[in-house]
């Protein structure tokens, strides 16, 4: 047996590549582990968490309008971006601590520093040139936002990226994309007070998610006085005094302060030393795996947005501990995608889990849908005019709910709910025999009783 200096080494200290570090490092693993920005990742350090900060930051000009409702007076109201970045900076900074106290704990060896693979065996550390030996590797290098090279003026354009670190809060902005991050940053930056347009080059925004939110959001978003420009998308940027002029291909001109893109993530695969070592990648450049996250090189695994599976943080920390349970529990585990419960935190916000009405009529002859639109409780006396959706997709043959997609308030807290009796395979009549909780918005998913229409062959009947 060949001896290695370690057991594993993991090259990327995000959410994937963090938790198989630990883990294996916590069950006696000689572990090391290479990052060469901060420990934490996309997901803590400028993805979902200082999102979700500057969605609870957004929330506030439409809580001070609502209060009027419930009979106060809110004083004259100021927003200091300065104050919110250094707050957010802070927490990161405070997570970022604990990602790194609990590899120590594990004791696991941190290293700052890029890694890039030698060869199948042999990892080297590019900050001091040397080289480790190591039975097992996890590439988990994450991806990094999409800079659109082929549109002339990208340099002048932001990503999510840069989103975090805005020295001020730009008067407008026009951002492009229709999927999650630029429908979120969109609110974050309507809810700030920015004049705030989305360009998206389909017919509706969000095109993964049901039908009905996707319009249910698009107007609720319009009436907040979002702008969004369907059927478009930015064909030049390029600098105006001291902001941008866009041109688009349906020939509008627009003047913005800032132009973000979002238009999708590509992986982290250039210069790691992938082809030395023996790794395939897609033609996306994303890392080829089996079902057991193992790449084309039996001992080198792929976990998270590194290889072209789901793009999510939660899916990343599942696929690292069926690594675990594979490699280091003889027990092998493969990751499960199916039925994955998310969020879009717009507002209101979109929480959905299983099939889209579009995709279940597809897949089974006939269907029962459940839906109910109405106005949520706080907004009878707030006056604001945003409504509610609920929908529930069964399966006529077996009564099974294989989706249930939400707009609204707390919609992704829901998601997280519903995605377990979806995952245990309940059927319309359990939710039936479920009592209700009044009041809530939620009780409305046990209290649908009659379809408010078939879906037959594809028709709705
Ligand atoms: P998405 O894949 O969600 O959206 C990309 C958007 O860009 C789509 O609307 C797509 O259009 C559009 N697009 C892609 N290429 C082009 C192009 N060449 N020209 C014009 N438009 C284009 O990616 P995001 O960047 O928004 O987010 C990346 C990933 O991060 C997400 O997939 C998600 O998994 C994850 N994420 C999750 C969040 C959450 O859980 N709340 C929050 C933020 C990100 P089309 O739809 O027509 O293909």
């Amino acid at each position: 047996m060949p001896s290695f200096d370690f057991d594993l080494f993991v090259i990327g200290g995000g959410s994937g590549g963090v938790r198989s570090a630990r883990v294996a490092a916590s069950l006696g693993k000689k572990v090391g582990i290479a990052e060469e920005y901060r420990y934490g990742g996309t997901c803590v350090i400028r993805g979902c968490v200082p999102k979700k900060l500057f969605v609870y930051a957004s929330q506030y000009s439409e809580h001070f309008e609502d209060a009027a409702g419930f009979g106060w007076t809110v004083g004259e109201s100021s927003f200091d971006w300065k104050k919110l970045i250094e707050a957010k900076d802070k927490e990161i900074a405070r997570l970022e601590g604990l990602y790194r106290k609990g590899l120590d704990n594990a004791k696991a060896d941190i290293f700052d520093t890029r890694a890039e693979l030698v060869d199948a065996h042999t990892v080297k550390l590019l900050k001091t040139g040397q080289t480790v030996t190591v039975e097992t590797i996890v590439v988990a290098t994450g991806g990094r936002p999409n800079l659109h090279a082929a549109l002339p003026g990208h340099e002048l354009c932001i990503s999510s990226n840069e989103a975090f670190h805005l020295e001020e809060l730009p008067k407008s902005i026009l951002i492009a994309g229709g999927g999650y991050i630029a429908v979120e940053f969109a609110n974050i930056f309507h809810g700030l007070g920015v004049e705030t347009t989305l360009i998206y080059r389909g017919a509706e925004i969000l095109s993964r998610f049901d039908q009905d939110l996707r319009k249910g959001l698009h107007e609720a978003m319009e009436e907040k006085g979002i702008r969004i420009l369907c059927h478009d998308i930015i064909q030049s940027v390029e600098k105006v005094g001291s902001g941008l002029g866009v041109r688009t291909k349906n020939d509008k001109a627009l003047t913005v302060d800032t132009v973000m893109l979002a238009l999708g993530r590509t992986p982290n695969t250039e210069n790691l030393g992938l082809q030395a070592a023996g790794v395939a990648v897609n033609d996306q450049g994303a890392i080829v795996v089996d079902e057991y996250s193992r790449t084309s090189v039996p001992n080198i695994y792929a976990l998270g947005d590194v290889t072209d599976r789901v793009q999510l943080t939660p899916v990343a920390i599942h696929e690292a501990m069926c690594f675990i349970e594979t490699v280091y529990k003889n027990n092998p585990t493969r990751p499960d995608h199916e039925l994955i419960p998310t969020a879009v935190f717009s507002q209101p916000e979109i929480g959905t889990v299983g099939l889209t009405e579009e995709e279940a009529a597809k897949r089974y002859p006939e269907l029962e849908v459940y839906r109910a639109q109405f106005r949520p409780m706080k907004a009878t006396l707030s006056g604001r005019a945003e409504k509610m959706i609920m929908k529930l997709i069964v399966n006529a043959a077996d009564r099974k709910v294989i989706g249930a997609h939400i707009l609204g308030h707390d919609a992704g807290e829901m998601a997280q709910l519903l995605g377990i009796p979806i995952k245990a395979g309940c059927t319309k009549d359990d939710f039936d025999r479920t009592m209700a909780v009044h009041p809530t918005a939620s009780e409305e998913l046990v209290t649908m009783y009659s379809p408010s229409y078939r879906i037959r062959n594809g028709e709705r009947v």
